[in-house]
């Protein structure tokens, strides 16, 4: 089955292209209406740019197009099986793909404004596939669909309830296709039924989040209404005291603008130290830098308290899974991570394990909880769950 994965965003179109599940090329279309737009297809052994000028969305999928023609991946559009699009935010209604027709594409829309800077531009990109190819499946993934399990008690804020409802404000969580992804990679690794285990997982990329899983189903995590709330991030704060925003308004003569920006983008790892690079911060902190010191010792220790947290959520744990560039790449930040956790959860890592990373696991003989590093494949996972949908049709 052939299939194409689709990340749209407001100024670039990312695109991997699947042949039955096995990523063949990859396309990203930047700088959209912007005079020095980029266009870059990677197969094989070639990476080919073009620099044409890319007025819009339409002429974004159209250059993708294009682009794996000419690589000769691909003969006729109409080869495509179907298109997979990443979507932000699913809202409260979607906890599963969404095949999309007429009536779905409404709903969609009336959830946009839960993600105002994401979800109009997943849509932009599935109308213009209908109104240009309308006898291809389109199917929408939801970073937010894994975390529809979380029980009520977990999810919503101590608002009035009236508010609450008023605006369907509540936690719903991202990275959902990752946070699953590795859940089910941590199955076969361990050779465990995915129902049978309890896992939190630690997608640690720019943007981050930790998720409890209780047998196969999320039951917390650490992203909130939006991507803002919980973990130490590259640009973002994470959690705060919400009074801080009254506060700076006052004092500091900011506006509700100024403080998004702020805590957006001007926070996290950045804000402490002036990097969001954990590669850099690693290296700026062994040189002696008091504030990526600070840094890492304010990111490790924001995670340590999840585990704890998420330990008693869970009740038991059978392992910790660590993914994402951060996650992935960093054994010092593993390390600080797990530091200090064996007494009290009897988690231990082995430094040379960690250090050297030959296989998933990371953990001590001793430990009673598996420590695991797994790659995530989050494009692969929507492939997955496309095609699903597709044969079940
Ligand atoms: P995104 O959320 O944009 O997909 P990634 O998952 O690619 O982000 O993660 C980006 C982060 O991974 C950056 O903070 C980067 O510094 C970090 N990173 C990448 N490689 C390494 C490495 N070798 N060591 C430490 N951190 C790394």
């Amino acid at each position: 089955m052939k299939i194409l994965i689709l990340n749209s965003g407001s100024s670039s179109i990312k695109c991997q292209y699947f042949i039955n599940q096995k990523s063949v090329a990859f396309v990203v279309v930047e700088e959209i209406t912007k005079i020095n737009s980029i266009s870059t297809i990677k197969y094989n052994e070639h990476t080919i740019q073009n620099n044409s000028f890319i007025a819009n969305h339409e002429e974004a999928l159209d250059m993708i197009f294009t682009l794996l023609l000419e690589s000769e991946l691909l003969v006729d559009i109409n080869q495509v099986d179907a298109i997979g699009h990443r979507i932000v935010h699913g809202g409260s209604k979607f906890s599963e793909p969404l095949l999309i027709e007429t009536q779905s594409l409404k709903e969609l829309e009336e959830i946009s404004y839960l993600a105002p800077l994401h979800n109009p531009h997943n849509l932009k990109a599935i109308k213009i596939f209908r109104d240009k190819y309308p006898t291809i499946a389109q199917v929408a993934v939801f970073d937010t669909a894994f975390h529809q399990s979380i029980p009520e008690y977990a999810s919503l804020y101590a608002l009035p309830s009236e508010v609450s409802q008023k605006f369907a404000i509540k936690r719903y969580g991202f990275h959902g296709t990752s946070h699953f992804y590795v859940a089910k990679q941590s199955a076969k690794i361990l050779q465990k039924e995915l129902t049978e285990l309890n896992l939190i997982t630690l997608h640690l990329g720019n943007g981050a989040s930790a998720t409890a899983i209780k047998g196969g189903k999320s039951i917390d995590t650490s992203m909130g209404f939006t991507p803002l709330d919980g973990l130490i991030m590259g640009t973002r704060s994470g959690d705060i005291d919400p009074a801080i925003v009254k506060f700076l308004m006052k004092n500091d003569n900011k506006s509700i603008e100024d403080i998004n920006t702020i805590l957006n983008e001007k926070s996290g790892l950045t804000g402490i130290c002036g990097s969001s690079d954990m590669r850099q911060i690693t290296t700026q902190a062994q040189s002696g830098d008091t504030q990526s010191q600070l840094a890492l010792d304010m990111y490790s220790y924001r995670i340590k308290k999840y585990i704890g947290a998420y330990s008693m959520a869970l009740g038991r744990v059978d392992a910790i899974v660590f993914t994402a560039g951060v996650g992935e790449n960093s054994a010092k930040v593993r390390e600080m991570v797990c530091e200090g956790l064996e007494e009290s959860l009897g988690i231990k890592i082995d430094k040379e394990k960690n250090n050297t990373l030959q296989g998933y696991a990371i953990d001590d003989k001793s430990s009673k909880v598996a420590i695991l590093v797994i790659p995530t494949n989050e494009e692969l996972e929507i492939a997955v769950q496309t095609q699903k949908i597709i044969e079940e049709c």
